[in-house]
């Protein structure tokens, strides 16, 4: 431990107020994901439950005060809450931001971020590569409120910048590695972009991998329901950035009311202790499944950042510190031995999450994406024969051959 990484209790503070080592002391992230979200709290090892959705005021004053402050923690659960404000405060000190904001779920961190920030007249750049999800609001929803958005492709270099109006383009929305291609974004490039504000959607590359705001970016977003979370028990989102952008969020993520609930960011903050191992594995596992599945003959194409084959592969290298968890790959007997795969699996699952133990197979075009059209699909690079992996935290060997002999089935 560094000299300066534990300070001692002062003279008039309880004795339980043991202080916890400072995350700012060390620099690797699989060290600050275990540190981090400890300074407000007492000594206790495991996050606090702080159920109350309201707090008795000491007066009058300070109520206005609490009333209006978005750092307040103890004054009304839909502003903040302590249990909350300790897993935001750990995702700031991860992803190298001022401040976080923790919503009730990955859209509800999208929405409130578009929503919070955007009004009539205004114009978003967001690329076509996205979650079905964050399409759907900002194909579908935006526009009923005026706000105009032009979706570009996210890998071709200059696209963002290219489709930016100056004096109008609020947001520049962009999501690396994408949801299920797994294409990558140019975070340097992006963060470059003067003017508009830029979002990374990070939820396939937690912080223990890339760090958006290293590069420039103003917004990094999680959906924490996948790895950060990591165990499939929290519907948890957040946005990390300056403290005056999070402030200017908080004013209508009280109004949206989609607030993180406290026993989904106590799971978070257990999620963030053991990010960096459980990442470690499932990045191995996903490159050794990897591998093999690009040599099968029943598989067209495999699509994962790690692979020399990936036409990323060099930006991968550049950005992401391990290539996730995450693999897709085309079934080459497309629409029957997409079902006939899902139906041969044996230790993975079909589920439509990512990020947690279990190794999860999903049919994108049943799943995530069912409700694009045919036209919709084939933009997006979803075929019949799509399927995207989640490697869980089984035994590498055991997953590998899993997939292997449900390909032979398919
Ligand atoms: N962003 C990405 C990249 C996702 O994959 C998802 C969900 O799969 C979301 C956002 C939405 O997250 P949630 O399901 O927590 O609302």
């Amino acid at each position: 431990m560094q000299a300066d990484a534990a300070p001692k209790p002062t003279d008039d503070a309880p004795p339980w107020a043991v202080p916890a080592p400072d995350p700012a002391a060390f620099c690797h992230p699989d060290t600050v994901a275990i540190l981090a979200g400890r300074r407000t709290g007492g000594p206790e090892l495991a996050p606090t439950l702080h159920p109350a959705t309201t707090f008795r005021l000491p007066s009058l004053p300070d109520s206005r005060r609490m009333a209006l402050d978005p750092t307040e923690s103890r004054y009304y659960t839909r502003n903040g809450n302590p249990t909350v404000a300790a897993f935001e405060e750990a995702m700031a000190e991860l992803e190298g931001a001022e401040a976080s904001r923790a919503y009730a779920s990955g859209m509800g961190a999208v929405s409130g971020v578009v929503l919070g920030l955007c009004s009539a007249g205004d114009h978003i750049v967001a690329q076509r590569q996205l979650y079905s999800g964050t399409q759907f609001l900002l194909q579908a929803v935006c526009p009923r409120f005026g706000i105009e958005v032009t979706f570009v492709d996210g890998t071709e270099p200059g696209a963002f910048a290219a489709a930016v109006q100056p004096g109008r383009t609020m947001l520049v929305w962009a999501e690396s590695p994408a949801n299920p291609r797994l294409e990558l974004v140019d975070l340097e490039a992006l963060g470059a972009i003067v003017g508009p504000l830029t979002v990374v959607d990070a939820t396939f590359a937690p912080p223990s991998i890339t760090r958006p705001l290293d590069y420039g970016v103003d917004l990094s977003l999680h959906s924490a329901t996948k790895g950060i979370g990591g165990h499939n028990d929290a519907t948890l989102g957040v946005v990390s950035g300056s403290a005056e952008l999070i402030a200017s969020l908080w004013g209508f993520a009280v109004l949206q009311g989609a607030n993180a609930a406290p026993f989904d960011a106590m799971n978070g903050l257990r999620g963030l202790r053991t990010l960096g191992v459980r990442l470690e594995r499932q990045s191995a596992t996903a490159q050794q499944a990897a591998e093999a599945l690009v040599e099968h003959p029943g598989v067209a194409a495999v699509r994962y950042p790690g692979l020399a084959c990936h036409p990323q592969h060099e930006l991968a290298k550049r950005q992401m510190r391990l290539f996730g968890g995450l693999l897709t790959f085309d079934l080459a007997g497309g629409h029957p031995a997409g079902e006939r795969f899902v139906d041969a699996v044996r230790l993975a699952q079909i589920a439509p999450s990512l990020g947690g133990p279990e190794t999860l197979v999903s049919h994108s075009a049943s799943t995530t994406h069912a409700g694009l059209t045919p036209e919709e699909l084939e933009t997006a690079g979803i075929g019949a024969g799509t399927i995207r992996v989640s490697v869980g935290l089984e035994h590498g060997d055991d997953v590998v051959a899993d997939l292997l002999q449900a390909v032979d089935a398919a």
